[in-house]
C-alpha cells in the first residue's frame, strides 16, 4: 500500500511562563493508504500536540515545531511552499474533532455549510453543491437528509452532530482523515455507531485514518496498528492484536488492566497509579519510571531508546521505550 503520511522525529515545543515545554519529543509514525493507526494515550501525552503539527494548526506562539519532518506522499509538509500546503492541507488531508458543536459554523445551516465546500473547492454551483451536500448527509445516515439539510447544528444530536463533521471531512474525498477523539463526547452505543461509519467510509473510499483517543477499547476493533504516547513520546508500536496479547511495555499493559469504571470526571480509571509527568518537569531517565512496578535503578538514569522489539515471531515493525521489554513480553 502507498505511504500516505510519514511523520519523523517531531518535535513541538511550548513557550510558558514557567519555561519551554517540549510537548512533542521526537515522535514518528507512518499511515498507509487503507490502514487506520490509533494513537493511544491519556490526556496531556502529546497525541493531540502532534496532530495539531501535522495539520499545521497548532496555537503558534506558543506552539512552535522545533525539528521533525511530515512527509505527506513523500513531500515535507513542513518545508514546502505555503500555497502548496493549503492545497494539500484543504483537499488530501482532513481533521475531525471531539467537539463537532464548536468546529461548524453555528449561524450557517449544516447543508449549506457542505455545499460551500463543493462551490469552493469543486466549483459547483450552488444547486449541484446542495444536492451532493444531501447526498453527503444521506451517505453518513442523517435520517430524512433532504429536509435536516436547513437545520443548523445546534439542533442535532451529539452523534448526528458527529455524522455531520464527518461529511464534511469526507467531502473533498481526503486521503488521509486524522481524528482527534471523535465519540469522546458520545454515549457508548452511539460511539460504537460513528466509530463504524468512519470504518466503512475508511474502506470504501480506501483512505488511510489516523484515530486519537485515550480509549483503547473504542479502537481496538477498527485500528490495525496502535501507537501509544507517554509524555510527548511514543513508547510502544505494534498491530492491534499483538499489542493485545503481548505488550512490549509497562505502560500498555496498565492500559490494558485498566478497570472499566467510571469516575466522577467520567474517565476511565486506570489501573496505574499516579498521573502523567507535566511537560516542564519531566522525570529523568525513562519519564515512566515513577509509576512503573517494573522500575529498576537503570530506569531512573538512563532514558530508554525505542527498541525494535525481535523476539516474537511475526512481530514485525514493533517497538519499545523500554528497557525491560523482553521481560514485559514474556510477563
Ligand atoms: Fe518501567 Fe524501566 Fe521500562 Fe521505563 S524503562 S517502562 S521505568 S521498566
Ligand atoms: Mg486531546
Amino acid at each position: 500500500a502507498a505511504r500516505l503520511l510519514d511523520v519523523r522525529d517531531l518535535r513541538v515545543e511550548f513557550r510558558t511562563r514557567d519555561g519551554i515545554a517540549e510537548a512533542v519529543g521526537g515522535v514518528s509514525y507512518a499511515v498507509d493508504a487503507g490502514r487506520t493507526l490509533a494513537v493511544l494515550g491519556e490526556s496531556g501525552s502529546g497525541k493531540s500536540v502532534t496532530a495539531q503539527a501535522v495539520m499545521g494548526i497548532l496555537d503558534s506562539p506558543p506552539g512552535r515545531v522545533t525539528g521533525g519532518q511530515v512527509l505527506f506522499r513523500g513531500r515535507d509538509l513542513l518545508t514546502m511552499g505555503a500555497e502548496e500546503r493549503r492545497r494539500i492541507r484543504g483537499a488530501a488531508l482532513a481533521m475531525i474533532f471531539q467537539d463537532a458543536l464548536s468546529a461548524l459554523n453555528p449561524v450557517l445551516p449544516v447543508g449549506a455549510q457542505l455545499a460551500e465546500m463543493y462551490e469552493v473547492h469543486r466549483g459547483m454551483s450552488r444547486r449541484d453543491a446542495r444536492r451532493r451536500a444531501v447526498e453527503l448527509m444521506d451517505r453518513v445516515r442523517i435520517p430524512a437528509a433532504g429536509q435536516r439539510a436547513g437545520d443548523y447544528p445546534h439542533q442535532f444530536s451529539g452523534g448526528m452532530r458527529q455524522r455531520i463533521m464527518i461529511a464534511m471531512a469526507m467531502a473533498l474525498e481526503p486521503d488521509l482523515i486524522i481524528a482527534d477523539e471523535p465519540t469522546t463526547a458520545l454515549d457508548v452505543t452511539v460511539q460504537a455507531q460513528v466509530m463504524e461509519l468512519l470504518a466503512e467510509l475508511r474502506r470504501e473510499y480506501a483512505m488511510g485514518l489516523v484515530l486519537i483517543t485515550h480509549d483503547l477499547g473504542v479502537v481496538a476493533d477498527v485500528a490495525d496498528t496502535i501507537a501509544v504516547m507517554y509524555a510527548g513520546r511514543i513508547v510502544e508500536t505494534a498491530p492491534v492484536r499483538d499489542l493485545y496479547r503481548r505488550p512490549a511495555h509497562p505502560y500498555t499493559r496498565g492500559l490494558l488492566d485498566s478497570v472499566p469504571r467510571v469516575d466522577d470526571r467520567g474517565e476511565r480509571l486506570y489501573a496505574i497509579k499516579g498521573a502523567p509527568p507535566s511537560p516542564l518537569a519531566l522525570p529523568s531517565g525513562c519519564p515512566f519510571h515513577p509509576r512503573c512496578p517494573r522500575a529498576q535503578e537503570v530506569c531512573r538514569v538512563e532514558r530508554p531508546p525505542l527498541y525494535e522489539v525481535t523476539a516474537d515471531a511475526g512481530a514485525d515493525g514493533r517497538t519499545s521505550a523500554c528497557h525491560f521489554w523482553k521481560e514485559e513480553l514474556h510477563a
